[in-house]
């Protein structure tokens, strides 16, 4: 009895120095966070992990410990620092609060930071919204959505996406943004890793970091027009991988992927069995040649929808899933854990939505989205002209430039634009929408204009 004693006091004392040193890593981590806050440099840096990965796969041979474990406990320890050094990171959410606030005390702001359409959802959503109460779609229901909604999207992706989906493969959610978090927590484990190329919508990762998956970021650049390398992504592949994510049209850039390249990302993902979750929302707006990820039937792929942007339905929280049917029951699971299921009223509401034409406002959006960008080209801005989506993201080339700090101070001046460091390293950039109508984008442009001259 006293061996196991024994054994168990010393495995007490190992632990709790373990704790001990991860207090101690902790500390270093927020010191370090504060130097690269007041240098400008970004959290992650990938090169760095890198080198402190193969230490630590070189020492599990050295032990004989299992890497897979070791690299795992590293994704662990990584992700705390990442936490403690991202407490006051500023995203377009941030600026949008803020931009609220003062509204509040009545100021006016125009919005160029958020990704809201100003137009009105398609009339037959007022409808809808009359006659749901006598139509009786008032209870509690399926997790994964209703019956009869479901069977609708499914028509709707199939013939969309011209592809053949049927209702078991589609789940009902509150906006796209749930059906990401709980594609990436339901099917992937604390200490796997995803890959996120970046620049990207900040819920990727912060859906990740929640749930202890280590994120792996492909960096992008305005000179490679925001294309990602095969052989980067190949680069970052190990046996923790377990899921892609791709956003195209993307937030924020406007980048739409040339086939081929894309065909090879999705055949990489196969070769290395990866999860493909692929944000599909803003696929409405799309200026050039678009291929869906549902187009190969990869049964790994989950494609994710919404309401929010096509149909400016931002309110009324609703989106989809689609995926193989073991994968949606999952996520089902977690959706009937959280939120019992999406309120019936509104996935009516979104059903009745399906039969309105929305072309008018892929229209809308292309034009602005062109009046935008030749607006910051004559502005002398530097980006890439988008492919769709309804954003562009521009580099400010001025020495020392903080996009979260120009982003603040262009409240003051009544304009809110997004900072590029919610998407990732880009600290000189920032991001644009093109959601308000051209009188309003014009007088926002105005304002960005004599900001950026009053700066010089
Ligand atoms: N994905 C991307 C790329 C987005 O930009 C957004 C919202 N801005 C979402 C998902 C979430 O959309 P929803 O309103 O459907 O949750």
């Amino acid at each position: 009895m006293s061996g196991i004693e024994d054994l168990r006091n010393k495995m007490d004392e190992v632990t709790l120095d373990m704790i001990q040193l991860l207090k101690k890593r902790t500390q270093i981590a927020s010191e370090i966070g504060k130097i690269k806050k007041n240098t400008g440099k970004g959290i992650t840096d990938e090169s760095r992990e890198n080198n402190l990965r193969e230490k630590v796969i070189s020492l599990s041979k050295e032990i004989k410990i299992d890497e897979a474990i070791s690299t795992k406990f590293l994704n662990f320890l990584l992700n705390e620092s990442i936490k403690v050094q991202s407490t006051d990171k500023q995203t377009h959410l941030s600026i949008f609060l803020k931009a609220k606030s003062l509204e509040m005390q009545g100021k006016s702001i125009i919005h160029m930071e958020v990704g809201e359409p100003d137009f009105q959802p398609p009339d037959i959503v007022k409808k809808s919204l009359e006659e749901v109460f006598d139509k009786g779609f008032l209870k509690y229901g399926q997790a994964k959505g209703m019956p009869i909604f479901r069977e609708a999207l499914a028509k709707y992706v199939s013939k969309r996406f011209n592809t053949k989906v049927t209702q078991n493969n589609i789940i009902v959610s509150p906006g796209a943004r749930f059906s990401i978090f709980s594609a990436i927590s339901t099917l992937l484990n604390p200490g796997d890793e995803m890959i996120v190329i970046e620049p990207a919508w900040p819920a990727y990762k912060d859906c990740a970091l929640n749930s202890g998956i280590k994120v792996r970021t492909i960096n992008t650049t305005i000179e490679q027009k925001w294309e990602p390398s095969l052989e980067q992504i190949k680069n970052i592949i190990n046996s923790n991988t377990k899921m892609i994510v791709l956003n195209y049209p993307n937030n924020p850039t406007g980048k739409i992927l040339d086939d081929k390249l894309q065909d090879s990302i999705i055949q990489l993902a196969i070769d290395n069995d990866l999860y493909v979750l692929s944000d599909e929302i803003y696929s409405d707006y799309s200026k050039k040649k678009w291929k869906s990820v549902l187009s190969y039937n990869y049964e790994k792929s989950i494609v994710t929808q919404s309401f929010s942007k096509s149909h400016a339905m931002t309110g009324f929280r609703i989106g989809y899933g689609i995926t193989n049917s073991t994968i949606i029951e999952k996520m089902a699971k977690l959706e009937a854990l959280c939120l019992t299921n999406v309120s019936e009223p509104i996935q009516y509401v979104a059903m009745k939505a399906l039969e309105a034409d929305t072309s008018d406002n892929s229209n809308t959006v292309q034009n602005r989205l062109d009046m935008l960008s030749q607006k910051a080209t004559e502005m002398g801005l530097d980006f890439v002209i988008p492919d769709g989506a309804m954003y562009i993201f521009a580099r400010i080339n001025k020495e020392g430039f903080n996009g979260v700090q120009f982003a603040n101070s262009a409240l003051e001046k009544g304009l809110a634009v997004a900072p590029g460091e919610g998407f990732g390293d880009y600290k000189n950039f920032i991001r644009l929408s093109a959601c308000q109508n051209e009188e309003i984008l014009e007088e926002g442009m105005n304002i960005l204009s004599k900001i950026m001259s009053e700066e010089q």
